[in-house]
């Protein structure tokens, strides 16, 4: 099967059905991408295989295990170039996305693959998530807080968590060690207004990879203390 008709088999998995227009963004995109990587650093998965499996499908898997409510509004956290955001959109238009990331190289392509693929209700933001969650526009008021490949889960609890609204999620895309360390931010949760780690296996299609989502609701609003400063996050994880 060629890694298209992989795509297409895939989504049409999740959502019963795959438009060709779908399909045919996905290939867009990854045109659009592996050209612009040769200027930007933006991933090492060039192969359009890796890209439809590791990239696409790994992203999609969250419409598998999480309900995301229709017009919802999900901030990806270090989205690099779109990693699960600019996915979750080109599948589900409806939800309204804020891609942030702290690499304005990275926002800039984001822009940019955006306006090829003619994708409205994005809001591109260049920052860090310590500090752009202490303003109130973003504080305690996402539906979901999503994020892959920044940081180990104590961590990336104390950079997500404060921009979901309580009632909200924050769901992570985990690798093998999933459960451990949903364990070992057990404190992070809860400390952050946190209830629970919900951990989800997911399979990817046309291999073997043993991922994870870990979803965590929101029950409680964030301390006002959290987040805490970069280094001090990085040297003392909750
Ligand atoms: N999520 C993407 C993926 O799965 O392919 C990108 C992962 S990349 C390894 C990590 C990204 O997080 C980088 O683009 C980096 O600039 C961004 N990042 C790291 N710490 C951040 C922070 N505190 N606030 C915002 N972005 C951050």
């Amino acid at each position: 099967m060629g890694p298209y008709e992989l795509l297409k088999a895939g989504l049409s998995d999740i959502f019963g059905e795959c438009p060709d227009e779908t399909v045919e963004s996905f290939r867009r995109l990854t045109e659009y991408m592996t050209e612009y990587n040769k200027k930007v650093n933006l991933t090492r998965i060039t192969e359009p295989r890796d890209v439809v499996r590791l990239h696409y499908l790994d992203c999609a898997a969250i419409f598998t295990a999480v309900d995301i409510t229709s017009g919802a509004s999900v901030i990806d956290v270090g989205t690099g170039a779109g990693f699960p955001g600019l996915v979750m959109k080109i599948l589900r238009p409806d939800i309204r996305l804020c891609l942030l990331d702290s690499s304005n190289k990275r926002i800039d392509y984001l822009k940019s693959a955006a306006d090829m693929l003619s994708l409205s209700g994005i809001d591109f933001v260049h920052g860090r998530a310590e500090e752009l969650s202490r303003e109130s526009a973003y504080r305690d008021s996402f539906d979901f807080a999503v994020s892959r490949a920044v940081a180990a889960l104590p961590v990336l609890c104390e950079l997500c968590m404060p921009f979901v609204r309580v009632g909200g999620r924050f769901v992570s895309l985990k690798g093998s060690g999933a459960h451990d360390e949903a364990k070992s931010a057990g404190s992070a949760v809860r400390l952050l207004g946190g209830e629970g780690a919900r951990v989800v296996p997911v399979t990817i299609p046309g291999g073997d990879e043993s991922h994870h989502l870990v979803e965590i609701k929101k029950s409680r609003p964030t301390p006002a203390r959290f987040p805490r400063k970069n280094a001090v996050i990085k040297k003392s994880p909750l």
